[in-house]
């Protein structure tokens, strides 16, 4: 059987290594910590996975949380106005609940499961100059590192399909232990200033809450750099929504931080990158998941992602049966990735500028129309959906027209 080296234990890697090694593939994966440590490790993600990415999960049988994560059943969603009340407010089922289950848990245990099936687990941090050795062994080499800016220069960005070069939001996450009086799902707040998330999660400390601010740099909301231990980082997150979200003013207050491992802070520059990286010795390599797409946290798609290009490359490699997995192959594996990757990343994009008056049009008629709201809180599943609606007023008016009509014409 072909041999396959993966870097990187992450979404993209390990789901991959899995899949592959289930159909008797030789794998090995390069770790940068062993599963101890993985759980030890500071918060990574908020990691809010739709169904489509657990499904994934569920067909390689590596959905060991079902049971005890709890179900992300509802979006509801608010935007700020001039009053403490919500502009708009509405609230909406999802077809099929979502799942935020803590990245540290699911390496870890993952990373237990590659071997159980026999992979190859090797504890090591492989820097760009170590590749070319890795790669002698492998017939396919694939970098899923997460993002930047260790193999940034093997994979340079790609300008046309990267339109941002600084991030566009502060981010600030915490799991939170306690009562709060949420709905059983994704909450949503929209201000001029960002955006805030709060959804269940199993944790590594069982179940919590994570909560998420995404500030406008140099806006009110970009406060996280101050910020050096969970309980001034609650304390912000308390003020952030008295200030921003001030229907959400005593979210947080029966609530206190999960623990002193439990926040994270970052910015991220959303960034499509070169897929095919040449090595000194001229084998290529080929980046996966955030390596190779990075985008901004706030449109919930870089895990889904990464799930998606673990699912697309192992379709590639087995579809290339015996054939080497040459420039021609690499590429053309990336593309198969980027139809489906294209509208995530778009979606996000879009996203992280101010919402234009066919999108608050659309977030407003989904108070009275639930199809709309319906619509819209499945596009963090369904991205595709975007391009040919919401991307565009024209397409857009014309659908609220339509549902609001058969809105009214249902008795
Ligand atoms: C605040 C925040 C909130 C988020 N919320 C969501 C969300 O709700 N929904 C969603 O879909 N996505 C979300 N994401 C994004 C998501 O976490 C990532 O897109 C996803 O984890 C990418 O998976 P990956 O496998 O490509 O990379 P990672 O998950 O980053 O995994 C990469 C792995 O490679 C290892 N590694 C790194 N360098 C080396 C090296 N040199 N040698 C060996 N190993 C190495 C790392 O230790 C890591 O284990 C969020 C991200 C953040 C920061």
């Amino acid at each position: 059987m072909r041999r396959i080296g993966i870097v990187g234990a992450g979404q993209a890697g390990l789901v991959l290594a899995i899949g592959l090694r289930q159909l008797g593939y030789h794998v090995t994966v390069f770790a940068e910590r062993p599963a101890a440590e993985v759980r030890a490790v500071r918060l990574v993600s908020n990691q809010c996975l739709f169904h489509p990415a657990l499904e994934r999960e569920r067909e390689l049988g590596i959905n060991f949380w079902d049971a005890d994560a709890p179900p992300v059943r509802e979006v509801a969603f608010a935007a700020a106005g001039e009053t403490a009340d919500p502009a708009i407010s509405w609230r909406v089922a999802l077809d099929r609940p979502a799942q935020s289950v803590d990245q540290r848990v699911k390496v870890a245990d993952w990373m237990a499961e590659f071997e159980r099936l026999g992979g190859d687990l090797r504890i090591r941090r492989v820097s760009p100059a170590d590749l070319d050795e890795c790669a002698r062994e492998f017939e396919l080499l694939v970098v899923a590192a997460g993002r930047g800016p260790q193999f940034d220069t093997l994979f340079p960005r790609d300008d046309e399909r990267s339109p941002y070069h600084e991030p566009q939001r502060a981010i600030g996450v915490l799991y939170v232990a306690g009562t709060l009086d949420a709905v059983p799902g994704l909450t949503f707040g929209l201000s001029q200033v960002g955006e805030f998330f709060l959804l269940p999660v199993r944790s590594v400390h069982g179940p919590v809450h994570g909560i998420g601010f995404f500030g406008v740099p140099g806006g009110p909301m970009d406060v996280w750099d101050a910020v050096t231990d969970v309980e001034q980082h609650h304390e912000t997150a308390r003020k952030l929504l008295r200030a921003h979200y001030p229907w959400q003013a005593g979210l947080l207050d029966s609530t206190s931080p999960a623990a002193p491992t439990d926040l994270l802070h970052g910015r991220i520059t959303p960034v499509v990158r070169h897929p095919v990286g040449t090595l000194p010795s001229g084998a290529k390599v080929l980046a996966m998941g955030d390596t190779a797409v990075t985008n901004d946290p706030v449109g919930g798609q870089g895990a889904n992602l990464a799930a998606r290009a673990a699912r697309t490359y192992q379709e590639a490699i087995v579809d290339h049966a015996d054939r080497p997995f040459d420039e021609e192959f690499l590429y053309g594996t990336f593309a198969r990735y980027w139809r489906h990757a294209r509208h995530a990343t778009r979606f996000t994009n879009d996203l992280l500028a101010p919402p234009p008056d066919h999108v608050l049009a659309t977030l407003d008629t989904a108070q009275r129309v639930p199809e709309v709201a319906h619509r819209f809180a499945h596009l963090f599943e369904n991205p595709a959906d975007y391009e040919g609606w919401l991307a565009e007023p024209r397409s857009s008016y014309r659908f609220l027209e339509e549902a609001t009509a058969r809105r009214v014409a249902t008795p």
